[in-house]
C-alpha cells in the first residue's frame, strides 16, 4: 500500500514531529510557506495548519485526494467547512491545548487593566515616576462577568474565585445547574452587564455572537465596568465601543483580538488611553504551542490508523448552527 502524504503548513515542536515521522506508511512534507501552493496540497492526504493558513473554497478543489485536515488551534475561522462538508474532508481542531493559556492572558489583562501597568511602565520609562498616577483596584470582592462558559470561559471562572472574586455568567447552551456546581450565578446577558464590574468575553464568533456589544447593548452596560475581550475581535463592535469610551464611559477596555487584524492605524480605539492591547496572543506560549504539536500529530496518526476523528469541525454544539 503507498504511504499516506501528509502536508504541514506551519511550525510543530520537534517532538510532534518525531511521532509523525515514526509512522511507517506516512511521509511527511512541509509547504514551502502558510500558503500551501495548488501543486503541494493536490497530492496531500492529510493537512495540518494554523490560523496562518487559509484554506479556502479555490484550493480545496486542487486538493483532489484530501481526506483529513487539523489545524493546530482551537479557532477555525481560516476554514471553508462548507466546502470541506461537500467535499468529505474530516476537520479536526485542537481547542483542549490552549486553555490554560488563554485563560491566564485574560486574567494577566485584568490585572494589567485595573493596575494600570502598561501606563504605569510608561511614567517609569520616561522619568515621570509617579506623576499624576491613579489608585489602583484590588480584584478582590468585585463580580466578573463571563459571557461563553465553555473551556476558557470556565477556568477563567475559576482563576477570578481564586482571587475571592464573585463570578456571574450567560451562556445559553449550559445548563444553570452546571454553572451553579462550579459556584457560578446564571445571569441573562443584559443581566450580566448591568451588574458586573468586569465583563469577559469567552464564546466563539457566530451570527448570533457577532457584535453582542453594540450602541444597544452598551447602553446596559455599568459605566465604570472594564471590558475585556479574548475570544474574538467581532463580538465587539469597536467604533461603537469607541464612541462611548469618547464620552468618558467604562473604567478600561483590555483587547487581545482584534474586527480587523493586525489593528489598522486608523482604528477608532487606537487615540484611548483606557485600553489595554495585544497582539492576539491568548494561545501564544511555549506550553500551548507543545500541545497544539502533540494533539495534532495524534490526530493525524488516528485518523489514518483507527479511523478516529475527534474534535470535529463544524462543532456539534447546538451554537454552531449560528456559524
Ligand atoms: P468553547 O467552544 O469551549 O466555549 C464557547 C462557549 O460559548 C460555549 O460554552 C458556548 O455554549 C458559548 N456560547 C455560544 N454562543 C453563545 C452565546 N450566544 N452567548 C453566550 N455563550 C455562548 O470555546 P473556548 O475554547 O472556550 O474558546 C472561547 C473563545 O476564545 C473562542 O472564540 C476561541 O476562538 C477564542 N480563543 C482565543 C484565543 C486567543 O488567542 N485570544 C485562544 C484560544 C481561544
Amino acid at each position: 500500500m503507498s504511504k499516506k502524504q501528509l502536508l504541514v503548513t506551519c511550525d510543530l515542536t520537534t517532538e510532534a514531529l518525531a511521532l509523525l515521522r515514526s509512522q511507517a506508511d506516512l511521509e511527511v512534507s512541509f509547504s514551502k510557506s502558510r500558503h500551501p501552493t495548488p501543486a503541494e496540497i493536490q497530492s496531500a492526504h492529510a493537512l495540518i495548519i494554523r490560523s496562518g493558513t487559509r484554506l479556502h473554497k479555490e484550493l480545496l478543489t486542487k486538493a483532489k485526494d484530501l481526506e483529513f485536515v487539523v489545524t493546530a488551534t482551537s479557532g477555525f475561522d481560516h476554514i471553508d467547512l462548507k466546502t470541506c462538508q461537500e467535499r468529505q474532508i474530516r476537520v479536526s481542531h485542537c481547542p483542549e491545548a490552549n486553555v490554560e493559556s488563554a485563560a491566564q492572558l485574560t486574567l494577566s489583562m485584568i490585572l494589567n487593566a485595573l493596575r494600570q501597568l502598561p501606563q504605569l511602565h510608561q511614567k517609569v520609562i520616561k522619568n515621570h515616576w509617579r506623576e499624576n498616577i491613579k489608585r489602583g483596584k484590588e480584584l478582590t470582592g468585585m463580580q466578573l462577568g463571563v459571557i461563553g462558559m465553555g473551556r476558557i470561559g470556565r477556568r477563567v471562572a475559576q482563576l477570578a474565585q481564586a482571587f475571592q472574586m464573585t463570578v456571574v455568567a450567560h451562556d445559553p447552551y449550559v445548563p444553570a445547574k452546571d454553572l451553579q456546581s462550579v459556584g457560578v450565578q446564571p445571569l441573562g446577558l443584559i443581566e450580566v452587564f448591568k451588574t458586573s464590574d468586569i465583563i469577559s468575553f469567552h464564546v466563539p464568533l457566530t451570527s448570533e455572537t457577532k457584535h453582542m456589544v453594540n450602541h444597544r447593548t452598551l447602553a446596559h452596560f455599568n459605566p465604570e465596568a472594564w471590558i475585556i475581550n479574548t475570544s474574538r475581535g467581532a463580538v465587539i463592535n469597536e467604533t461603537e465601543l469607541a464612541v462611548k469610551m469618547r464620552k468618558g464611559l467604562f473604567s478600561g477596555i483590555a483587547l487581545d483580538v482584534f474586527e480587523k487584524e493586525p489593528l489598522p492605524k486608523e482604528s477608532p480605539l487606537r487615540p484611548q488611553e483606557k485600553i489595554v492591547f495585544s497582539p492576539h496572543v491568548g494561545a501564544y506560549t511555549e506550553q500551548a504551542f507543545a500541545k497544539a504539536s502533540r494533539q495534532a500529530a495524534e490526530k493525524v496518526i488516528s485518523w489514518f490508523n483507527k479511523g478516529q476523528w475527534t474534535h470535529r469541525l463544524p462543532p456539534e454544539a447546538e451554537w454552531a448552527k449560528y456559524l
